[in-house]
C-alpha cells in the first residue's frame, strides 16, 4: 500500500452495533488506529446502527468498552465528539435523504415497489435459468411522483440504485486491481422500506462527509467496494485508498467465526474464545491480545514477534500487510501471555489481574473480597503464569475459609497416608515447630523446613508436599514458604489441625 504521508490521513472503523468485538473486527480496528497514529493522522468510531433489525441493546458500550481494553482510543466519535458528526449513522437520516434525492433526481437511483411476492418469484426465475442475479430492472422505472404516492400510500417502496452497465475498477491497495465486469450486481437498494438507508449507502455518503482518505477493512467487504465506486462516481464524490485485509481463519482451515460457539455448545465442548470481551474474560493480557492480532496478515519483515502498542507505532507499515489468509493460532496466544505475564511491569500485571476478576464470572467470593495487598501477594506468587485463571486455581484456596478447606482423596492417599501415614506424622512434627516460630516470613519458614530435612535426612518434598495438602487440600500451591505467609500463622496451623482429623478415616 501506498504509505500514507504524514498530516491529513482520515480512518475510520464503523462497527455495527450487533454485540460484542469480534476478534477479526479487533485487528481491523487496531491497523487502522495504527496507520492513524502512524501517520499523526485521525481515527473515526462510527457507529452503522441503521439495521434496526440486528441492532443489539447495549452493543455500542460494550464495543467502547472492549476498545477500550486494547487501548485503542479514538479521535472522533462516540463520546469524544468532533466536528463532522453526529457518529451515529441512525442520527444522520436528514443528511442520507438529501443525498438520495441528488440520486433520485439525476436518476441514478430510483423508486422500486415490488411486493415481496414478486421478489420471490423473480427469485425463482433466476434460479430455473441459472442466472446469480435475480433482479429484473422494471422498464420502464418508475417515476419519482410514481414512489412517492406509492409510499404515501403505505406500500413498501425502497430506492435501488442503477448500477451503470460498465466494469468497476478498484485498487486495492494490498490486492492490486479488482475489477468487477459489468453486469455482476444487479440494483441494489441503497433506502429501505422503513425509510433507513442501507449499509451500502451511508457508508458512501460518510466516508466522503466525515473526510476519511483510507478505507483499510475485512476482505469480506472486497464485494462491495465496486458498489461503493460506482454511488461515488455518480455522487460527485473522489475515491479514496482502499485495502482489504486477509481473512482469518481457525487452525483447521474454517473461517473464525461467532458460530463457532455455538458449534462447540452443541457438542458438548467449551466455547472458543471468538470476541474481544472473551479473551478479556478468560484471562488474557491485552498487550498480548493486541500483540497477536497484529501478526494476523502483517509481519515486520524480521523473526520480532513482541510488539507493545508503542514498538508497533513504530513499526507497522501497511507494505507489510499479506495477501495471504491469516490462521489463529491459540497455543501461540498463550505462549505470547505467558511471556507478556513475564515481562509486564508488576503494578501493570496487578491492573489487568484485577480487570479480570471484575469481568470473570466463576470467581470464587474470598478472592473478590480479598484485600489489595494480600492479592498482590498471591500474584507475585503466581509469576510465570500462563493466564490469570492460573492464579485463582493456584491461590484461590488461601483466600476461602479455613473451615472449607476439602481434601482431594488421591492427594491425601498419596502424600498423607501412603507409609504408614508418614506424611501425617511429619505434620505433626512440623506443626509443632511451626508454632514456635516466632518470624513468620518466607525465610524463616524456608529455614525450618530445611532444618527438619537435615535432621531426618529427607527430601524438601517429603515436607513441602504434606504441609501443601494440608493448608490447600491438592498438590497445587505456590512455593511452600510464600504459601504459608499468604496464609498467615493462624490459618496454617488451624488447616493443618483440621488436616489431622482425618488421619483416622484413613
Ligand atoms: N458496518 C460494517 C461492518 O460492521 C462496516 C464495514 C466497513 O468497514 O465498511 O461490517
Amino acid at each position: 500500500m501506498t504509505e500514507p504521508g504524514s498530516g491529513n490521513v482520515r480512518v475510520r472503523f464503523a462497527p455495527s452495533p450487533t454485540g460484542y468485538l469480534h476478534i477479526g473486527g479487533a485487528r481491523t480496528v487496531l491497523f487502522n488506529w495504527l496507520l492513524a497514529r502512524k501517520s499523526g493522522g485521525s481515527f473515526v468510531l462510527r457507529i452503522e446502527d441503521t439495521d434496526r433489525t440486528r441492532h443489539v441493546d447495549d452493543s455500542v458500550q460494550k464495543i467502547l468498552a472492549d476498545l477500550r481494553w486494547l487501548g485503542l482510543t479514538w479521535d472522533e466519535g462516540p463520546e469524544a465528539g468532533g466536528d463532522v458528526g453526529p457518529y451515529f449513522q441512525s442520527e444522520r437520516l436528514p443528511i442520507y435523504n438529501e443525498y438520495l434525492a441528488k440520486l433520485l433526481a439525476s436518476g441514478d437511483a430510483y423508486y422500486a415497489m415490488e411486493t415481496p411476492e414478486e421478489l420471490q418469484a423473480m427469485r425463482e426465475k433466476a434460479r430455473t435459468e441459472k442466472r446469480v442475479l435475480s433482479y429484473d430492472r422494471p422498464n420502464p422505472l418508475p417515476t419519482i411522483e410514481q414512489g412517492e404516492s406509492a409510499r404515501k400510500d403505505g406500500r413498501p417502496v425502497v430506492v435501488r440504485f442503477k448500477m451503470p452497465g460498465e466494469d468497476i475498477t478498484v485498487h486495492d491497495d494490498i490486492l492490486g486491481d479488482v475489477t468487477l465486469a459489468s453486469g455482476q450486481i444487479e440494483d441494489f437498494v441503497i433506502q429501505k422500506s422503513d425509510g433507513f438507508p442501507t449499509y451500502h449507502f451511508a457508508c458512501v455518503v460518510d466516508d466522503e462527509l466525515m473526510k476519511i482518505t483510507h478505507v483499510l477493512r475485512g476482505q469480506e467487504h472486497l464485494m462491495n467496494t465496486p458498489k461503493h465506486v460506482a454511488m461515488q462516481r455518480a455522487l460527485g464524490f473522489a475515491t479514496f485508498h482502499y485495502a482489504h485485509m486477509p481473512v482469518i481463519f481457525n487452525m483447521n482451515g474454517s473461517k473464525m467465526s461467532k458460530r463457532d460457539k455455538e458449534k462447540a455448545l452443541k457438542k458438548g465442548e467449551p466455547p472458543p474464545e471468538i470476541d474481544v470481551n472473551d479473551f478479556r474474560v478468560a484471562g488474557y493480557l491485552p498487550e498480548a491480545v493486541v500483540n497477536f492480532i497484529a501478526l494476523l496478515g502483517w509481519n515486520p519483515g524480521d523473526e520480532r514477534e513482541h510488539f507493545s502498542l508503542d514498538e508497533l507505532v513504530k513499526t507497522f507499515t501497511m507494505e507489510r500487510v499479506g495477501k495471504t489468509n491469516a490462521k489463529f493460532d491459540r497455543e501461540k496466544l498463550l505462549a505470547f501471555n505467558t511471556n507478556w505475564a513475564a515481562s509486564l511491569d508488576f503494578d501493570r500485571l496487578f491492573e489487568a489481574f484485577c480487570d479480570y476478576l471484575s469481568v470473570a464470572t466463576d470467581i470464587p467470593q474470598g478472592v473478590r473480597d480479598a484485600d489489595e495487598a494480600k492479592l498482590r501477594d498471591a500474584l507475585k506468587a503466581c509469576l510465570g503464569l500462563r493466564i490469570f485463571p492460573d492464579v485463582v486455581k493456584k491461590v484461590g484456596f488461601v483466600f476461602a475459609p479455613d473451615s472449607d478447606t476439602e481434601y482431594d482423596p488421591k492427594a491425601v492417599k498419596k502424600v498423607l497416608a501412603k507409609n504408614d501415614g508418614a506424611g501425617f506424622a511429619m505434620l505433626e512434627l512440623v506443626s509443632a515447630k511451626l508454632e514456635t516460630l516466632a518470624d513468620w516470613s518466607t525465610s524463616s519458614i524456608e529455614q525450618l523446613i530445611k532444618d527438619v530435612c537435615e535432621e531426618k535426612e529427607i527430601k524438601m518434598g517429603n515436607v513441602a508436599q504434606p504441609l501443601r495438602v494440608a493448608v490447600s487440600g491438592s498438590t497445587i500451591s505456590p512455593a511452600i514458604g510464600e504459601t504459608l505467609v499468604l496464609l498467615g500463622k493462624d490459618s496454617t496451623l488451624a488447616r493443618i489441625r483440621k488436616c489431622l482429623t482425618i488421619r483416622d478415616t484413613q
